[in-house]
């Protein structure tokens, strides 16, 4: 773009910004010259500020151009129109059919580039002038096109080795058992399922092969989804695709393996963590993704209401101590101990991390992955760490009791430690040290505080809907009369689940005086947890009850974190 033509329409845009409320005076004079002296779009400038976010400066463009913005997350796309264009087409020219709107008799179509005018022509030339544009937002686009043309993919493979099977068993030869041909189904199948998982947002695969068939779910949200299904006899070529790029031995069947992939997709590296498991009909496979992205994540996102995070605000300016994270697998404790190392991180101390495995990697921070067969065990690797200095130690999980033993001598001397322990609340964690053969008063001069956390499904913002809550709902809420909640629906933007995302819920338990007094006397962990709870500790049931009554989640939900230990 010229520089006059970008001056000018940044000049405009910026009326558009005073007009919207967003930014005031100076904040408009001074990004309209930055913008300016960078050659970019200012609301892209905006953008890379992080002062407007991508939905935000879609809007802004909209309204600038005349058209409409829409959120196409919650549209019913018709995806027949999209599958006519090519992936590469649209990763060019940042356009989608939606739907053909019967009414007006014309395509509504997305774009998330509505200054490319050359672009809007082409949408023209293609669904006719009367054709309706819209905007939305590049991030949204890009998750649309992946996952329509991943599934896609996903389901022609299968078309296609059904049909080749069926032209294999015509000439009497009986099944695939090599999988090193460049472009077989098995090598697609494979690559579409990696990319689909990854659009959808999965943070896992699942590959079981029954006696008839081999299914393929996810798991979004912590919940298992059924993707797809294909023949068995397809299946001896995928799990040979799977382990050649995960470097695993391809003839053992009958051990499990672990494995890795790294790949790129949409210009981002994503960590596959693969494992195998022999089973009835053959080997199970789990891919686990991972987003290796800098730790993106901040306290703020974690669910932490005002109350706690003063609390947290507390524990972490501890110069020395030990702070627990607890809770079941998969109830997120690392992402909140990898936030806790992310915001401690300033530079000024020396932070060291003993993890099995180590799931994220963050600038800074010296993290080093514990390897049993080397014997580098969480002891022997803190140890070690030890002699190197270290201000805070972050120990991926207590399991054992010389690891514990270790993290408490390191907490009374100077170093503040975090680590997890699978306990179901607070104050369990307590006595869990003391049952792993700890002294007490060696926990209670070590320990400064439990964070017990739990994940409970949010919902989805897009599609849930309110009523009343009835007589049931209110003794499980403790309360007396009827209120207003929210319940799950499903619509286009969640999958039809009717949840997004996960939201955490806490118990923090700060270790007092008086409760020093208990864990020496050998309390037990309902007395402690008791005598937290009169000092103003809120438990998991209480932060979950009050995200149902905020509308963020639902009466299942908390059920499910009070009954699934
Ligand atoms: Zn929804």
């Amino acid at each position: 773009m010229k520089n006059n033509i970008l001056e000018s329409i940044n000049y405009d845009l910026s009326l558009e910004l005073l007009n919207m409320n967003l930014l005031d005076d100076q904040q408009i004079q001074d990004s309209l010259k930055n913008a300016n002296e960078e050659k970019k779009i200012i609301n892209e400038y905006l953008v890379s500020q992080k002062i407007v976010n991508e939905e935000q400066s879609s809007q802004i463009l909209a309204n600038y151009l005349g058209y409409e913005y829409y959120n196409i997350d919650v549209i019913n796309i018709d995806e027949k129109l999209i599958k006519n264009l090519t992936y590469e087409f649209i990763t060019k020219y940042k356009f989608i059919p939606l739907i053909f709107d019967e009414l007006n008799k014309r395509y509504i179509i997305a774009t998330s580039n509505p200054l490319d005018f050359d672009a809007i022509n082409i949408a023209y030339a293609i669904f006719g002038i009367n054709a309706q544009i819209v905007v939305c937002t590049d991030a949204k686009l890009v998750r649309i096109k992946s996952r329509i043309f991943a599934q896609n993919d996903i389901k022609q493979t299968i078309d296609e080795y059904n049909k080749q099977e069926r032209d294999i068993d015509s000439i009497n030869i009986v099944g695939i058992d090599d999988a090193d041909l460049v472009n077989s189904p098995a090598v697609k199948l494979v690559e579409s399922c990696l990319n689909d998982a990854i659009s959808v947002g999965a943070s896992d695969i699942h590959i079981e092969p029954y006696e008839d068939i081999v299914r393929i779910r996810y798991r979004i949200d912590g919940m298992l989804y059924e993707n797809t299904s294909f023949s068995t006899k397809m299946y001896p070529a995928v799990s040979t695709r799977i382990k050649i790029i995960s470097k695993l031995n391809i003839a053992e069947r009958r051990v499990p393996q672990d494995g890795r992939i790294t790949k790129t997709y949409n210009n981002e590296t994503y960590d596959f963590r693969v494992s195998t498991l022999p089973t009835t009909f053959g080997e199970k496979i789990v891919i686990r993704i991972f987003d290796t992205k800098a730790f993106s994540y901040d306290r703020s996102q974690l669910g932490f209401l005002k109350e706690e995070n003063m609390i947290v605000n507390e524990l972490l300016k501890k110069p020395y101590g030990i702070i627990l994270l607890t809770g079941p697998t998969g109830c997120g404790k690392s992402t909140t101990l990898y936030s806790f190392i992310k915001e401690i991180n300033n530079g000024e101390v020396n932070i060291v991390t003993v993890e099995d495995p180590v799931e994220y990697t963050i600038s800074g921070v010296n993290q080093v992955q514990v390897n049993t067969k080397a014997n580098l065990t969480f002891a022997n690797a803190l140890r070690s760490i030890l002699r190197q200095d270290p201000n805070i130690v972050m120990i991926g999980e207590i399991r054992d009791e010389e690891t514990a033993e270790i993290a408490m001598r390191m907490a009374i001397t100077g170093h503040l430690v975090l680590s997890t322990l699978h306990t179901n609340d607070a104050a369990g964690a307590v006595t869990r040290l003391i049952d792993l053969g700890l002294q007490p008063y060696f926990v209670t001069d070590a320990l400064v505080g439990v964070i017990s956390q739990r994940l409970v499904r949010r919902l989805c913002p897009e599609c849930k809907q309110s009523y009343m809550s009835n007589k049931y709902e209110n003794e499980i809420l403790k309360i007396n009369k009827s209120q207003k909640l929210y319940k799950s629906v499903g619509c286009p933007a969640c999958h039809n689940t009717g949840y997004k995302g996960r939201i955490g819920v806490h118990e923090i338990l700060q270790m007092t005086e008086d409760l020093k007094e208990l864990v020496i006397n050998k309390a037990s962990t309902s007395q402690i947890k008791q005598k937290a709870m009169d000092n103003g500790m809120l438990d998991l049931y209480t932060t979950c009850k009050i995200a149902v009554l905020k509308g963020e989640t639902t009466v299942q939900e908390l059920l499910s974190i009070m009954y699934n230990k």
